[in-house]
């Protein structure tokens, strides 16, 4: 079963996934540190879906996870209203968007996971446990959320990413990381790996960022699922660049461990706000782009749906 914001759904129903995305970023210190983050409405985040929907895909995995402004209310109405398959995600960013005195700071990683597998179980907290009166909503995440920033974790990201392991290999959820540099995956993987999580449930997100071919294959010679998120975002590396890159990796045999997404987290990129390319890009212009480079139907299916519904299928209960 693949847990939505709108209840649990039987993983054949799962459909073309963008497997990094971001619908609502309702304030926070990403925000305050970068006023374009926020992406503050719904009707504009309904708009975007409808987009992505006609144009051939079915789901998004939204990326905001514990207090960086995370809005679950806004993700259940978002999903109602468009028809948006929607997983949400608990968990932690990277450490510069917590402030000093935030909790996570105070809490050993134990405590922390009391609060993910509370999510898991129970329903997704209002305000990301921001208010002191706990008020969940029904839905509740379908993976989890890890972050470093860089390959050696911070003190606070070392906590996160034990808490984080330990919650995922509790409740069954996956693991989606953000990872600054791909040279980050190893020590992730290991941190998760020591509480019990496989690479085999960990998706490592902005792969591309930085890496080239060779880097991409090591990662996903791990286990792990590699995601391929930078589509859209022409400021840093053009689609026809990160095409090239999927292809290879299922040159190498790699097609069952690559994922695409799009970390289109500014108002810049969204038709809804005046922005380009929007979020229907990577289903109307990149998996053309896929096929004309050569990539089988079956090979295209791979990378937007079957390896998805692998890994967001939850796992039995392991203690
Ligand atoms: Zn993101």
């Amino acid at each position: 079963m693949i847990t939505t914001v709108l209840g649990d759904i039987p993983v054949d129903r799962l459909g073309p996934t963008d497997c990094h995305g971001h619908l609502l970023i309702r304030g926070g210190l990403p925000v305050a540190l970068e006023p374009e983050f926020l992406l503050d409405s719904v009707d504009a985040a309904v708009t975007e879906a409808k987009e992505l929907l006609a144009a051939g895909g079915d789901a998004v995995i939204d990326c905001m996870p514990l207090g960086v402004g995370r809005d679950a209310a806004g993700l259940v109405e978002t999903a109602r209203r468009s028809g948006l398959t929607l997983v949400a995600a608990t968990g932690f960013h990277k450490d510069r968007f917590y402030a000093a005195d935030h909790w996570v700071r105070r809490y050993p990683a134990d405590r922390i996971t009391e609060l993910l597998v509370a999510e898991a179980r129970e329903g997704m907290e209002r305000s990301g446990y921001g208010d002191p009166f706990v008020e969940r909503v029904e839905a509740r995440p379908g993976i989890i959320k890890v972050a470093t920033s860089a390959p050696e974790p911070t003190a606070m990201e070392h906590t996160t990413l034990r808490a984080v392991g330990a919650a995922a290999a509790a409740t069954g959820l996956p693991v989606i990381s953000h990872t600054e540099h791909p040279d980050a995956a190893p020590a992730q993987l290991a941190a998760l790996a020591a509480e019990g999580l496989p690479a085999e449930r960990v998706i490592l997100s902005h792969m591309d960022r930085h890496g080239d071919a060779d880097t991409l294959a090591a990662a996903c010679e791990t286990g792990a699922t590699v995601c391929l998120d930078w589509l859209g975002r022409t400021d840093r590396r053009p689609d026809a660049f990160i095409v090239d890159l999927v292809v290879e990796l299922v040159r190498r045999g790699h097609g069952d461990r690559v994922v695409l997404g799009q970390d289109l987290a500014r108002r810049g990129y969204w038709h809804a706000y005046g922005g380009e390319p929007g979020m229907r890009n990577l289903f109307a212009n990149v998996v053309p782009q896929l096929a004309a480079a050569g990539l089988s139907p079956d090979q295209v299916r791979a990378v937007l749906v079957d390896t998805p519904r692998r890994v967001l299928d939850r796992m039995e209960m392991t203690r």
